[in-house]
């Protein structure tokens, strides 16, 4: 079975986020159980750099840019060291070589051609699922994965193609919505701008698209697929949805267990496993002294490490924060994102030095140490498709407190590895950490817990054969 995977970012290559963790290991946990699956990525300058053995496949002649002028586009067949994943590059400098990050310049902002550059992402991702690709590989699917993606979909239905695509929800809050003049420029039909197309409340929506063309449309947690269909978390898109409940799933995410491996992590200076945890008594001391924080050995070590947007529900911790330090507590937070939780966050470390520190930024290192040394993990999104470092916590000993969401439902068990509460309010999060607070000391009850978490198995194969058996539903059957 052959599956063209395509995203906006995959790491090791590109991250900001989970989608980048999953188009890194899913397509990979597919191919160990014999799937044959290529990941189909813009070439942004930092992957073009990373990239190692790399081959022209195709030249694209046809493309313009948001200015109407002929724009160079070719395709890379490439190759990473340790994976054996094949990578088709997407190599369009005109668009993809921008000095910011993948979708936003170095200030934040939006590129003003965003519609363009997905739109073409998604383009030769339909070409190559399509009849007449270039060149001498042809997928059996189509995955396509949020927003960026979302117009793949429509572009290969509506050149009459049949190859069976599923859709990926990663994040709904992330929608791909354009003015509907923006169509025209990208070789879309003006007839597919309709409530039965790419039109969504008016404007063009690349994701709702990518929902409603797809055959299929997945996301990366049971709990969050039926939220979704509901107003409350649908974000508008629920009525569609609900009315596709049976293309509708929730495979939840696995973790690279090869990357997020206590005992054997290249970003620790300690190592520890469920069955001999002295490591982690080191990682902790090893945390504080990075941060600056008092080494106390006995003093119970919360962490934080979330893009600092308003979905994590860093508003709740900061208004128990004190609270924590009050009970005897310290805070190590990891995060870069909205400017007003930035300078929230800078006004906490400034009233408890020693107590509390941040790290305002991206640190992928520092995102395992505060995994490895801290007891606690603070994970109370308002909604959580998935999530991830509740699973990277679970397996590195720092029991996580979670709201009852999405992923962070599905994966954290309340009083047998974690803490759960159910109202997203400041009020519910700190009695949650009360109970944590109050078992912590009683050492052999905290060790079951944290024993019991690092137990439970998160990798990718069972992910990866759920999607198998989805593939498979797909796939015409054998004449
Ligand atoms: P989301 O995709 O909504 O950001 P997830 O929990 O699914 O949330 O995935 C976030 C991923 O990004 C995790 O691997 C997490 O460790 C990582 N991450 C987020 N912020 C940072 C940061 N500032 N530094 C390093 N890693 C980060």
């Amino acid at each position: 079975m052959r599956i063209l995977f395509v995203a906006s970012e995959a790491a090791p290559l590109i991250k900001t986020g989970g989608l980048a963790d999953v188009s890194g290991a899913l397509p990979s946990a597919l191919r160990k159980i014999g799937i044959d699956c290529r990941v189909l990525l813009p070439g942004y300058p930092v992957v073009m750099y990373k990239l190692e053995s790399t081959r022209q496949v195709a030249r694209f002649d046809q493309f313009l840019d948001a200015e109407g002028k002929p724009l160079a586009a070719r395709l890379l067949l490439c190759g990473i060291s340790g994976s054996d994943t094949p990578i088709y590059v997407l190599d369009a400098p005109a668009v993809f070589a921008r000095a910011g990050g993948p979708y936003q310049d170095s200030d934040g902002i939006d590129y003003p051609d965003n519609a363009h550059r997905f739109a073409l992402l998604s383009q030769v991702a339909a070409i190559l699922a399509g009849a007449a690709s270039p060149i001498d590989w042809q997928p059996d699917i189509l995955h396509c994965n949020d927003w960026q993606t979302g117009l793949a979909p429509a572009y290969l239905r509506l050149s009459g193609n049949q190859t069976p695509i599923v859709m990926t929800v990663h994040n709904l809050a992330y929608q791909g919505i354009f003015p509907p003049k923006t169509l025209t420029h990208l070789n879309l039909p003006v007839s597919s701008f309709s409530i039965e197309g790419t039109e969504y409340y008016g404007n063009l929506s690349f994701l709702k698209a990518g929902l409603y063309y797809a055959n299929h449309i997945t996301t990366v947690s049971p709990t969050y697929a039926l939220e979704i269909q509901q107003p409350h978390l649908g974000m508008g898109m629920q009525g569609l949805l609900a009315s596709r409940q049976h293309q509708l799933s929730g495979i939840l995410n696995g973790i690279d267990t090869d990357e997020w491996n206590p005992a054997a992590d290249r970003h620790l200076r300690c190592e520890f496993n469920a069955r001999a945890l002295a490591g982690k008594k080191q990682c902790k001391h090893k945390l504080q002294e990075e941060l600056g924080l008092e080494p106390l050995a006995n003093a119970p070590l919360f962490g934080i490490i979330a893009r600092m947007a308003h979905q994590k529900g860093l508003d709740l911790v900061l208004a128990i924060a004190d609270g924590i330090i009050d009970r005897g507590g310290q805070i190590a937070m990891l995060g870069t994102g909205e400017k007003s939780i930035e300078i929230a966050v800078r006004a906490l470390v400034a009233r408890h030095p020693g107590k509390v520190a941040a790290l305002i930024g991206y640190n992928e290192g520092l995102s395992h140490r505060i995994e490895a040394g801290s007891d606690i993990f603070l994970m109370p999104s308002l909604f959580e498709p998935c999530g991830l470092n509740q699973m990277y916590s679970l397996r590195y000993g720092s029991v996580p407190i979670v709201h009852a969401t999405g992923g962070l439902r599905d994966t954290v068990e309340d009083g047998v590895t974690g803490f759960v509460f159910h109202q997203p309010t400041p009020h519910a999060l700190w009695l949650a950490v009360e109970r944590a607070l109050d078992l912590y000391p009683q050492k052999p009850a905290w060790k079951k817990l944290v024993q019991t978490g690092m137990n439970r198995d998160f990798s990718w194969n069972k992910s990866a054969l759920a999607y198998q058996a989805l593939y498979q539903s797909l796939l015409p059957l054998e004449a």
